[in-house]
């Protein structure tokens, strides 16, 4: 019996294992499973080598749970380890057994999971005490004993041992009882344990039998030994990826793509990425791009190392070179991690664009489910972006694709403003756009649909990579000017008409909460429509970009702003004028000539003052007119709005724009209702 102390600097490893090392106290498990799983590799590449003779025999690697003494035990039929062994591996914790191992047989090797620092001690985060008894396959081996409470000294005996391998035998302390159960064991080991390469076995199959669960004799394995993404591509069919998938996130429709990784230089990599069917709202985050070290589950945490536009992607990666830390913040920080991000990322994008090239039809298909993918990385991403740049497909309102480039060139001719910019004309909402979408089709103009969750952003994005380009909704403009090719005459109005008018129209508007208008005038065709409702493209993108930022959504909140737009070109409108000025003149006139001339006479005053300073009685002067402009502006007012009350007409033209746009609801498109009615 040897007894000593193990082989580490500070007396207060223990503690910190505990609680400091591993977030996650359910890690043990993976830890010590791993260790199975190396040892029975290990054995198998000795017997490869001829350096060990003996039967393999079933290798596999048994968890079990024993109620009544409180232990967990992980079982292994692998190499085993002699005292010596022990000493060196166990007692010596800084020394790592399985770098020696590599070192020594480096290029066959590469299956040993290893490197996850202080694996065996992890058990002393659930266990007041763990055993070892270990037969080692050298030949002539005695079987030993290892014991150690937890704190640094330990126990080391010989015993006797009926077959080669290891038993890690963990006494369960107080407060981590929940791994004694054996549901809790199995979800655990499904989580950690599911691609491994030797069958974990957990008790056996059970079957339903006179009424209750009973096992069966077939022993519960719980991996699957053959993960699909170690093997080749060519040795896949579009079935395997599929099920595979299907194996991995139960439950799902089918991928759209899927992108099988295999490197080997400067690092190793293999996984598969499936693309989701994305059906609403990012609900992909709860299934997520999965990690796996030489098949050990790790994490789906995978932040840090994919691309951030990735984790809408799903699938595994699997790579001896993430390094299995116990902290997260070292993940992220790695050259090897940051590296990997990278690869993926041109992988991805040349996947993407070799099914672009090889399939158009396909690509184009599914287009619009993957859009927001590339979309998110091309916002995100600047190496993704240009590489996508070729491959990113623009959507029409007919629903024809196109490239950046061939959409440029379909439409440059006809939508090249007077300042030489190519106006992209797009839509949010084709059903509510309607009208605009066909003013913009009928003139020749062509529309794209960008109503993906994105796609104001990504519009600015295009708009910076895209040189002379300007985007602009359908209905942010009249047609006449959404794509001006001359300097804009203004609507031939004399100020006593343009103030009866914008009195008339603004006092008829209905308060509507969500919106604010502006009357504006323009001398459009005779034929074109009297009143129109557009919506500035700038103002607009600016309160939708601010309504997203984290929270801002206050912004969304803000009524929208619109413009009325009166074609004072049409009949109707110089109806409504000429009653009203017939109307109104001879009372505006007067009080739109008072105005002017407080107006010029505030403005003389100003100009007198020396050095922007004006004396006292200068002052008073200016403030009196100011108030006497006023007092004339709200006697106009009362006027017009006396007026507008009996115009039917203005009201109704009004009323016609707002449903148009779809804004009349409640009681404004009951009153519209009630007056259409009695006007026929
Ligand atoms: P690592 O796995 O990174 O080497 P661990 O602390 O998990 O670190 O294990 C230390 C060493 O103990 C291993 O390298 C191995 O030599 C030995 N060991 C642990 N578990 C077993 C086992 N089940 N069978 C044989 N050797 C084992
Ligand atoms: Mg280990």
């Amino acid at each position: 019996m040897q007894t000593g102390t193990i082989g580490v600097t500070t007396e207060n490893i223990f503690p910190v294992i505990k609680k400091f090392l591993y977030s996650d106290h359910e890690i043990f498990l993976r830890e010590l499973v791993s260790n199975a799983i190396d040892a029975t590799q290990k054995l198998k590449t000795l017997s490869s080598f001829g350096e060990f003779k003996g039967e393999l025999g079933q290798l596999d690697v048994r968890v079990k749970i024993d109620p009544e003494a409180g232990t967990l035990t992980i079982s292994d039929r692998g190499v085993g380890m002699t005292a010596d062994d022990v000493d060196k591996y166990i007692n010596q914790i800084a020394f790592s057994g399985a770098e020696e191992f590599l070192n020594k047989y480096k290029d066959t090797a590469n299956t040993i999971i290893g490197h996850f620092g202080l694996g065996f001690y992890s058990a002393f985060m659930v266990a007041k005490k763990v055993e070892i008894v270990s037969l080692s396959y050298k030949e002539g081996a005695e079987a030993v004993r290892w014991e150690c409470d937890g704190s640094p000294s330990y126990n080391m005996e010989t015993t006797t041992k009926a077959d080669r391998g290891t038993d890690i035998i963990l006494y369960i302390d107080d407060e981590s009882k929940q791994f004694l159960d054996k549901s809790t064991i199995d979800n655990l080991l499904k989580k950690y344990c599911r691609f491994l390469p030797i069958p974990v076995i957990s008790g056996k199959q059970q079957e339903w039998k006179d009424g209750k669960m009973v096992d069966t004799d077939r022993d519960n394995v719980i991996n699957n030994t053959e993960p699909r993404w170690a093997k080749k591509p060519s040795e896949l069919t579009d079935d395997d990826y599929r099920d595979f998938y299907h194996e991995l996130y139960p439950g799902e429709e089918d991928p759209l793509f899927w992108i099988h990784l295999n490197v080997d230089y400067p690092f190793n990599l293999t996984g598969i990425l499936f693309f989701p069917k994305i059906k609403n709202n990012f609900d992909i985050a709860q299934k997520r791009i999965q990690l796996y070290c030489n098949s050990v589950y790790v994490t789906d945490e995978v932040k840090g190392v994919v691309p951030e536009f990735m984790t809408l992607l799903q699938g595994v990666i699997d790579s001896p070179d993430i390094p299995l830390n116990v902290s997260r913040s070292y993940l992220q920080s790695d050259t090897a991690v940051k590296k990997i991000s990278s690869y993926i990322t041109k992988k991805v994008a040349s996947r993407l664009e070799e099914i672009f090239r090889n399939d158009r039809d396909e690509f184009e298909k599914k287009w619009d489910d993957i859009k927001i993918f590339i979309e998110y990385g091309m916002l995100t991403d600047p190496k993704f972006c240009e590489a996508a740049m070729k491959f990113v497909l623009l959507k029409d309102t007919e629903g024809q694709y196109f490239t950046l480039e061939d959409y440029r060139k379909l439409i440059e001719a006809q939508q090249t403003d007077k300042d030489n910019k190519v106006v992209y004309l797009y839509t949010t909402d084709p059903e509510a756009q309607y009208t605009y979408i066909k003013a913009a089709t009928d003139k020749g103009y062509s529309v794209l649909t960008m109503d993906g969750q994105l796609d104001n952003h990504f519009i600015g994005l295009l708009e910076s990579k895209i040189e002379n380009s300007r985007f602009v909704r359908v209905d942010s403009d009249i047609i006449e000017n959404l794509i001006p090719k001359d300097d804009r005459k203004s609507a031939n109005l004399n100020t006593i008409e343009r103030t009866i008018l914008t009195g008339l129209f603004t006092n008829s508007l209905p308060s509507i909460k969500s919106a604010q208008f502006i009357v504006d005038f323009e001398d459009m065709a005779a034929d074109s429509t009297p009143v129109t409702l557009t919506q500035n493209e700038y103002m607009r993108r600016m309160k939708e970009m601010a309504a997203m930022q984290p929270g801002m959504s206050f912004y969304g909140e803000l009524p929208d702003n619109y413009t009325l737009v009166v074609n004072t070109a049409n009949p109707l409108i110089e109806r409504v004028k000429n009653q009203a000025s017939e109307a109104l003149n001879a009372k505006i006139t007067p009080l739109v000539q008072k105005i002017d001339d407080d107006n010029k006479l505030i403005s003389t005053l100003k100009g007198q003052a020396k050095d922007g300073q004006m004396d006292a009685e200068a002052q008073k002067q200016v403030s009196d007119l100011e108030n006497a402009v006023s007092t004339t502006r709200q006697e106009q007012d009362a006027i017009i709005n006396n007026y507008a009350k009996e115009d039917k007409l203005v009201g109704q033209l009004i009323d016609l724009a707002l449903l148009r746009r779809g804004l009349l609801s409640g009681a404004d498109l009951d009153r519209f209702i009630d007056r259409s009615i009695k006007m026929l």
